[in-house]
């Protein structure tokens, strides 16, 4: 990069954010230290392999850029940077295959684990001779540019005063992976403003009576549809002792969070025949001969078995229709009072974070010239699905570049 000193850059998180952040400035001729709170990098991104792990989704790059709603010009930008295909030329660097799903998302070769891909971008980023120093906690900002650590262990604390500083925190779901939000109220005294935070992509709170939680207790709803404020979205939902969980109620999250806001309950529809249209719906549930009961007939002619009689008495009228037009209209808007969302620890993302107004169009705080921030602990949300992870490493990626363009100006 130059013929210089190495320009010096301090990287605290050791998410995939602050990763591929290090991966790119140390390409460039950076040298880069890497500061991480837990005993081992990259746990969060370990977790998210656990289930089904989506690193990215196929999607067009338009309809990408909305998923991310208020900050769709911001990630237009992003995405293009470090778009999809970016992500999975970086991971077919590392040795990792990925394909596209069925439904768009980009995953990895089954065989391809998480833990191998992280195993190489940490080889990689010694070869790069990238500094990580583990069990080191951010504690806040010191004068000249300072940052201060502790470690976690010994106690010991340690100055550092790099040239530029990247903060990948995370945000503050699933605190044992080490994003646990506590650099909140260390920004907030250096003067950059964080949005509280709030669960997103989590489960929902349903009061089931006693009867219905010790009968159904859990049990999935496939191909169903449900929505909120006006937005559909299709999958399976989970029933749970204590709610709903799965994509479409993840994906509903900023809807239910908006009208819990308001002081009352939330209130979702389900559409449990969401590909027929009502008129078959009708002409089918028209069929039904005097006698015969509903719960049979709704299980043998439109395939809804229990647990939906149950549920449709749950949430029904109490007195269950007989006629097949309000039968039809129950279905395919059955109404499921929402009490509140699952705790932020739970949730897969989290809402809120360091505020847009708090960085310029680098990612650099304006309160702190020299630092930069990415991932999650950004104030930005998206659904499931690979719109994360390439979030954080768009974002990783964009204030990696805002850091090189700083150096370059320090080398004129
Ligand atoms: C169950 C689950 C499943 C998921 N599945 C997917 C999926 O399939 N696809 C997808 O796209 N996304 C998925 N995600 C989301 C994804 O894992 C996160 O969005 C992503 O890891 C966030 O990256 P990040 O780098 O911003 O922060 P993080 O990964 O949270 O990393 C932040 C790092 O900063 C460290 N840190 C925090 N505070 C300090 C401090 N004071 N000092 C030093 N270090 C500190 C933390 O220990 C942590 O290592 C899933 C998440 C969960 C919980």
């Amino acid at each position: 990069m130059q013929d210089s000193a190495p320009f010096v850059v301090a990287v605290v998180g050791g998410g995939p954010a602050g990763l591929l952040a290090a991966q790119r400035l140390a390409e460039a001729g950076c040298q880069v230290d890497l500061y991480e709170a837990q005993a081992t990098v990259g746990r969060k991104f370990l977790v998210a392999g656990h289930g089904g792990f989506n690193l990215s989704n196929a999607e067009d790059a338009a309809p990408f850029a909305a998923r991310y709603a208020a900050r769709q010009p911001e990630f237009t930008r992003y995405l293009a940077h470090f778009s999809p295909t970016d992500l999975r030329t970086w991971a077919a660097d590392l040795g990792i295959v990925t394909f596209v799903g069925t439904s768009g998302r980009i995953f990895p070769l089954p065989e391809h684990k998480p833990t191998h891909l992280l195993r190489a971008w940490l080889e990689r980023l010694r070869e790069l001779n990238v500094t990580i120093h583990t069990r080191q906690r951010w504690l806040g900002f010191a004068p000249e540019n300072g940052l201060r650590f502790r470690h976690e262990t010994t106690g010991q604390e340690l100055t550092v005063r790099p040239q530029a500083t990247l903060l990948a925190l995370g945000g503050a779901s699933w605190a044992k992976t080490g994003s646990d939000g506590r650099w909140q109220p260390e920004l907030e005294r250096a003067g950059v403003p964080v949005v509280p935070f709030a669960p997103s992509n989590c489960g929902a709170e349903v009061a089931w009576s006693a009867f219905f939680r010790a009968k159904v207790g859990r049990q999935p709803l496939k191909n169903v549809a449900l929505s909120c404020a006006g937005v559909s979205v299709r999958g399976e939902v989970l029933l749970t002792d204590y709610g709903l969980e799965g994509t479409p109620v993840y994906a509903l999250t900023p809807q239910l969070r908006a009208a819990l806001a308001t002081g009352g309950p939330a209130r979702l529809h389900l559409h449990l025949k969401p590909d027929l249209p009502p008129a078959q719906l009708l002409e089918k549930l028209r069929r039904r001969r005097a006698g015969k009961s509903w719960a049979s007939f709704l299980g043998e002619a439109l395939r809804l078995p229990p647990p939906v009689p149950t549920l449709l008495r749950e949430l029904g009228p109490s007195v269950f229709p007989a006629d097949a037009a309000a039968v039809a209209e129950l279905l395919s808007h059955l109404p499921i009072p929402v009490r509140g969302l699952r705790p932020l620890d739970e949730a897969i993302s989290t809402a809120g974070g360091v505020a847009w107004d708090a960085v310029d169009e680098h990612l650099m705080l304006r309160a702190r010239p020299g630092t930069f921030v990415a991932g999650e602990m950004l104030d930005w949300e998206a659904p499931t699905g690979g719109y994360l992870l390439q979030g954080c490493l768009s974002t990783g990626a964009w204030a990696a570049r805002g850091i090189l363009r700083m150096s370059e100006l320090a080398n004129e």
